[in-house]
């Protein structure tokens, strides 16, 4: 596995959005709804490597995904705090921010793996020695 193909970007973030491993596509991230495994179970990868590696990518999918539409809302005049459709509007996105948390995040750890593969560290790092046992 050390010398796998870099995916595609496209597959890294379908693999992000269906929380499974960025290299091998079978692995499951989260063990729960907001636990995550160490590493891989089918192919070993250590999910993360480093806390602060993710930061970024978090800052900028999460403001894709919602800053984006309240400041499209607000540009449009779309902005009324007393109709019924604001406060829906405001629930499915609160809501989807809560629901979405795992996808966001396995998303972002499958940038982050993306970008190390095509221009960082090589991917034996994020390896452990030997695999996993259980
Ligand atoms: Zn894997």
């Amino acid at each position: 596995m050390m010398n796998s193909p870099i995916p595609k970007l496209g597959t890294v973030l379908w693999r992000g959005l269906r929380r499974r491993c960025p290299r091998c596509g079978q692995g499951a991230i989260y063990r729960s709804f907001l636990r995550m495994h160490d590493h891989c179970a089918v192919c070993g990868l250590k999910f993360m490597h480093d806390q602060g590696d993710l930061w970024v990518y978090i800052i900028i999918v999460d403001r894709a995904l919602f800053i984006l539409p309240l400041i499209a809302m607000l540009y449009f005049r779309l902005y009324n705090p007393y109709t019924v459709w604001f406060a829906l509007f405001i629930g499915l996105l609160v809501g989807g921010m809560f629901y979405t948390v795992p996808h966001r995040n396995s998303i972002c750890l499958g940038l982050d793996h993306w970008a190390h593969r095509k221009w960082g560290r090589n991917d034996s790092d994020r390896t452990p020695a030997a695999p996993p046992e259980s």
